[in-house]
């Protein structure tokens, strides 16, 4: 039973808004979970995309062995689309997946909370916008937080929530159950500039950068070292290159900006493979050329 202001403890439905990149695969992962899933977005065609990108990862899933038919069905069946923001009211928990934009981010929420007397948690997938921020918008911000997924959603299973100023104990309780229903592994970070997961990312692909400037190891010698020596599954350049050497060098800038450290001053390689339009795997080239048709990339000159 909820009481006033505060959501229900027990969650069955999930609104999802947005069903680009992360989340259709929100939406996914909470179908196959057994949540009942409202999956919106402003934009009909987005919505078909979202929505045949899960088909897809179902059925990939099938070929893989890794589910079966049933599961797949199952999980269509808990997953309602519509473009309608207000139906999103009907749930107990409203992940928010719209794009970085603080203002949108607020919206959103306002609107929801103009829709409908209900209390709802509200987890925003925010990468790195202020949580306390965005629960300004709100009416009840002790039920707002971050819950951070990672790219593929289905995938990866890291969920970093993010606790905001006003933030209560017992959303951070109800979100992690959340998480942990959807076989997620949830981490518990305060509301700091980059979190935990893109400070710690982050640093390690400049300080990569730098060594290259440096002269120290070659491109894929430094991924080497990180692959091999640390059992990382990817080097911190070619991660980079997948991310995006201009998404990289807009966070490197905020995390300077907001943290006022040195480790977050973007290398003038950075600075300068972006204003060549060398953007990483997307536009063929950054710190490898993935031009080759071989998966085996080789490693660009970058000085
Ligand atoms: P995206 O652009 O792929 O998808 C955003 C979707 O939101 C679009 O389909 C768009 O039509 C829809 N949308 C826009 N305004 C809306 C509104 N008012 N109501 C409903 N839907 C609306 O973006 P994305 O990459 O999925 O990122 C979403 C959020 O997740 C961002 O905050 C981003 O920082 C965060 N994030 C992204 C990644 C990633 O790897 N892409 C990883 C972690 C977190």
């Amino acid at each position: 039973m909820s009481t006033r202001g505060s959501a229900s403890q027990t969650i069955e439905t999930i609104a999802v808004i947005g069903a680009g990149t992360m989340g259709h695969g929100i939406a996914q992962v909470a179908g196959a979970s057994g949540f009942r899933v409202i999956l919106s977005d402003i934009d009909r065609d987005s919505l078909s995309r979202g929505i045949r990108s899960i088909e897809k990862n179902l059925a990939k899933g099938i070929q893989l062995g890794k589910l079966t038919e049933d599961d797949s069905e199952r999980t269509l069946q808990q997953i309602r689309g519509t473009t309608t923001l207000e139906e999103s009211t009907a749930a107990d928990l409203v992940i928010e997946a719209a794009p970085e934009i603080l203002d949108l981010k607020q919206e959103i929420l306002r609107k929801l909370e103009v829709a409908s007397d209900r209390p709802f948690f509200f987890a925003s997938n925010t990468s790195s916008l202020s949580i306390t921020e965005i629960a300004r918008a709100s009416k009840r911000p002790e039920n707002v937080i971050g819950m951070h997924f990672f790219n593929p959603v289905h995938i990866m299973r890291l969920v970093e929530v993010v606790v905001g100023k006003e933030t209560a104990d017992s959303t951070v309780d109800s979100v992690c159950n959340v998480g942990r229903r959807m076989r997620k592994e949830p981490i518990v970070v305060k509301d700091v500039p980059g979190f935990a997961s893109s400070r710690l990312g982050v640093a390690l692909g400049l300080e990569a950068m730098r060594m290259l400037e440096q002269g120290v190891a070659s491109v894929e010698d430094i991924d080497t070292a990180m692959e091999l020596g640390y059992n990382h599954p990817m080097g911190p350049l070619k991660l980079t290159d997948l991310v995006g050497l201009d998404v990289r060098l807009r966070i490197a800038e905020y995390l300077h900006r907001e943290l006022g450290t040195e480790t977050f001053r973007p290398p003038e390689v950075l600075r300068r493979m972006v204003s060549e339009g060398k953007l990483g795997k997307k536009t063929g080239a950054g710190f490898y050329d993935w031009n080759k048709d071989n998966e085996d990339v080789r490693s660009a000159r970058s000085s």
